[in-house]
């Protein structure tokens, strides 16, 4: 395989490995309900874009979960203009970046959304949860909850990164791209 090109046979592996909580978290839940509003189909779509998965394969996998809620008619019609738009395909065909997490811990997510990031905008309840799904140690799940409260929340992801790969990020996470390539080069060494 290509550095910087992201296959579909192996998203969800690497999903669960090297994604930041803001995508980990909108990825499982489009697989889980088929379905993200229009926030987090940006917002995972153009990280995704960012990770490198063509659009052909961003097709087949917007579609391959939409299918089985709104049925393959309704996505082609509806929702597949989106994620071609995502990629400059469409409209006033602007090759759009991915959003920084400046950007998105900025943003507004609604009753339904599943945008935004996990540090600033779930409960503490919810946010130990994910923790501990993302595998953070008891102990290190307490320093990463502190940063949250007191609003230093790219330091909690920075945090996180760190207990996950147990491997220190001195640059700190500015950008869940970054995270991503960050954790691919560990994974990968
Ligand atoms: Fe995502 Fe950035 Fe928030 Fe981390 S700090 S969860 S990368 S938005």
């Amino acid at each position: 395989k290509e550095l910087g090109e992201m296959s579909l046979k192996d998203i969800d592996q690497v999903a669960r490995t090297a994604f930041p909580l803001c995508m980990r978290h909108l990825f499982d839940t489009l697989r889980e309900d088929h379905h993200l509003k229009h926030g987090g189909r940006m917002q995972l779509g153009l990280f995704l874009k960012g990770v490198g998965l063509k659009l052909d394969d961003a097709l087949a996998f917007w579609k391959a979960e939409f299918s089985q809620k709104v049925g393959a008619e309704r996505f082609d019609k509806e929702y597949a203009y989106g994620i071609r738009h995502n990629y400059g395909k469409e409209g006033k065909r602007t090759d759009y970046t991915p959003y920084s997490c400046q950007k998105i811990i900025l943003s507004t997510p609604g009753v339904g959304d599943h945008h935004g990031c996990p540090y600033r905008h779930f409960s503490e309840e919810n946010l130990r949860a994910a923790l501990g799904k993302m595998g953070v140690s008891s102990r290190a799940l307490d320093d990463v909850i502190e940063k949250a409260k007191t609003k230093h929340y790219q330091l909690a992801c920075t945090l996180t990164y760190e207990a996950v790969h147990g491997s220190s990020c001195d640059a700190g996470i500015n950008h869940p791209n970054q995270y991503f390539s960050d954790s691919q080069k560990i994974l990968e060494a």
